[in-house]
């Protein structure tokens, strides 16, 4: 499978067309940006992690009954994927209190919510990522009433299956954000990535955060903490 045309350079991942008008290439980058683009850097080797990591929970995401954009991994940063439309949803599920829900709440980082909480954005890069509820996605639009449960559905599914999994790897999922879209016959499916650019990863013995929060917070170990999370995966 040969890339043809660049279609989409975001901030971490390029996107290629291919022979295949309903298959893309997925070339992941080791740029990183925080705080919508205001700052930028490199972390050393993510574009690897981040591509194999994904598509490595996408498999087992798909064992367990979600559908994935997920085709075949090509090589260690190349990944062939379904072309589907983005729905402009940012789709987040929080277990333990942190980052803005901390901040907009008053909770303490830490805090164990007493139920799993799902929070949609809206997909909007000059806005900020606004958030947004129900009524604000059914009147703009952005999906309908059957899409949207399904989303929800396949938001907590994917919640209690990695949660599950990185228990045994010492790993509390903390939060995370999710994208779906739409295949060329309407079909709502996982797409972009799950690695810790996406999530939220604290080590269950130290709380030790092992993701892009070192990054967004100048906390150093930044290249270690992705290794070590890709270790973990990986060895399991
Ligand atoms: P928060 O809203 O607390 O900043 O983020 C909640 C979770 O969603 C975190 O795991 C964070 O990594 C992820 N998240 C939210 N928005 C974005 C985004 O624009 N880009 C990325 N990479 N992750 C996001």
């Amino acid at each position: 499978m040969e890339k043809k045309e660049l279609l989409y350079e975001g901030k971490a991942k390029k996107v290629f067309t291919t022979d295949d008008p309903e298959v893309l290439i997925v070339s992941y980058k080791d740029d990183a940006t925080a705080f919508n683009g205001l700052k930028k850097g490199t972390i050393e080797g993510k574009s690897a992690i981040n591509n194999q990591m994904s598509n490595n929970l996408m498999k087992l995401l798909e064992t367990k009954g979600v559908p994935t954009h997920l085709i075949e991994e090509l090589n260690e940063r190349e990944t062939a994927v379904r072309r589907v439309s983005i729905v402009p949803l940012e789709v987040i599920v929080r277990n333990v209190a942190a980052g803005s829900l901390s901040k907009r709440l008053g909770l303490p980082e830490g805090t164990m919510m007493k139920r799993t909480v799902l929070e949609y954005c809206y997909k909007n890069d000059d806005l900020g990522d606004p958030m947004v509820n129900e009524y604000h996605i059914y009147a703009m639009d952005l999906a309908t009433e059957q899409e949207l449960a399904d989303i929800a559905k396949m938001a907590f599914t994917v919640n209690d299956v990695l949660r599950n999994y990185l228990k045994d790897l010492n790993i509390d999922l903390i939060d995370f954000k999710i994208e779906f879209g739409r295949t060329s016959d309407g079909t709502v499916i996982l797409a972009d990535e799950i690695s810790p650019d996406t999530c939220r990863f604290w080590d269950s013995s130290t709380g030790e955060k092992l993701d892009k929060d070192r990054f967004r917070r100048d906390m150093g170990g930044v290249e270690d903490a992705y290794q070590e999370v890709f270790k973990r995966l990986m060895g399991h």
